[in-house]
C-alpha cells in the first residue's frame, strides 16, 4: 500500500478559503438585491442613460431607514473601517446610515458592480465623522461631495420633518447651458423654468435656488447649497449641473428630470427664436398662479408678478 502523505492543515486552509469566498459572493448578491440598493443602482443607471454622468460626473446618497439598516446589517463588514472626520456637522444625522456612490467612480459602472462603486457609511454619535461598513471595496471612498450631501441631508431632514432621504447631483446639460445666458438668481432661473412647461410649477412650486460658480467638493459650496435647500428642493450649480433632494428615488429623479427638461426646452426655444426671449406665446403669471390654486399647491409668491 502506497504511503500517501496528506497535509491536512493545508487542505483545511484551502477549504476554508473556498468557503469564505463563496460566502462573500452569496452575501454580496443578497445585499445587492435589497430593494433600497436596487432602487439606488437603478437611479445611477437612469442618470447615465440620460447622458448626465460623463466620466465620474455626478453622485448620489440615500439616508437609509431603520428597516434598510436591519436588512443590510447581516452583510456589513466584520470590522468597520476607520472613522473619517467630514469637516461639517449634522447633529440631526448622528447615528444614521447612508448609501453613497464612490469618489472617482463612474455611474455607468454601478449596476455592473455595486460593491466596488458604492458603499454604506455609518455616521458617528456627534454627526461629525463617517466610517465605511459595507462596499467601496479595495480602498474606495464615498463621493468627494459627501460633505455637501451630508449638510444638505441635514437641512432637508429639518425642512421636511424627516421625509427627504435622497440627494442627487448630476451634470445636466440644459441647466449648464442656461447658466451662460440667464442671470444667476433664483428668480431669473425659476420664472424661466416655470414658463417652459405646464408641469413645472406643480413639480417645483417653491422654485429653484442658484449657486454661482464655485470650486466643487469643499465646505463653501456645501454651505451655499444647504442655505438654498432650506427653501428649495433643487439647486442649480452654475456651469456645473443640478443638486436635487426628495423622499425617494422616483421623486428625486423625476424632479431633476423635470428641471433639466425645462432647461433644455428654454435653450432650444430661445435658439429657435433667434436668441430672443420675446416669445410670441407663453404661460402668463396668472396661469402659473391659477394652476397652483387648482392643484392646491402653494406657489412661491416672490417669483410671480
Ligand atoms: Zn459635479
Amino acid at each position: 500500500m502506497a504511503n500517501v502523505d496528506f497535509d491536512f492543515d493545508s487542505l483545511r486552509e484551502a477549504a476554508t478559503d473556498v468557503l469564505e469566498s463563496a460566502a462573500q459572493g452569496v452575501n454580496r448578491i443578497a445585499m445587492e438585491n435589497l430593494e433600497f440598493v436596487k432602487g439606488f443602482t437603478r437611479m445611477c443607471n437612469d442618470g447615465w442613460l440620460q447622458g448626465w454622468h460623463e466620466r465620474n460626473g455626478g453622485n448620489l446618497t440615500y439616508r437609509m431607514t431603520d428597516e434598510d439598516v436591519a436588512a443590510a446589517r447581516p452583510f456589513f463588514d466584520a470590522k468597520p473601517r476607520e472613522w473619517v472626520e467630514m469637516g461639517v456637522t449634522g447633529e440631526n444625522l448622528a447615528g444614521s446610515f447612508f448609501l453613497s456612490t464612490g469618489s472617482g467612480k463612474y455611474m455607468r459602472n454601478v449596476t455592473e458592480d455595486p460593491a466596488h462603486n458604492i458603499g454604506i457609511v455609518e455616521i458617528n454619535e456627534t454627526g461629525t465623522a463617517y466610517r465605511i461598513v459595507w462596499g467601496l471595496l479595495d480602498g474606495a471612498k464615498p463621493t468627494s461631495e459627501f460633505p455637501s450631501h451630508f449638510m444638505n441631508h441635514s437641512v432637508r431632514v429639518a425642512a421636511t420633518d424627516g421625509a427627504d432621504r435622497v440627494i442627487y447631483h448630476a451634470h445636466t446639460p440644459g441647466i449648464i447651458e442656461m447658466s451662460f445666458i440667464v442671470p444667476l438668481t433664483d428668480r431669473d432661473f425659476t420664472r424661466r423654468l416655470w414658463q417652459m412647461m405646464t408641469e413645472c410649477v406643480v413639480v417645483f412650486p417653491a422654485g429653484v435656488g442658484v449657486v454661482p460658480w464655485m470650486v466643487p467638493g469643499g465646505p463653501a459650496i456645501a454651505e451655499a447649497t444647504s442655505n438654498l435647500m432650506k427653501t428649495y428642493s433643487t439647486a442649480v450649480w452654475a456651469h456645473h449641473g443640478l443638486f436635487a433632494a426628495g423622499p425617494d428615488f422616483d421623486t428625486t429623479f423625476g424632479l431633476a428630470h423635470t428641471v433639466e427638461k425645462a432647461a433644455a426646452l428654454y435653450v432650444a426655444a430661445r435658439a429657435a427664436n433667434g436668441g430672443s426671449e420675446d416669445w410670441l406665446n407663453k404661460i402668463e403669471d396668472k396661469g402659473l398662479v391659477d394652476t397652483c390654486r387648482d392643484f392646491n399647491i402653494a406657489i412661491n409668491q416672490a417669483f410671480v408678478d
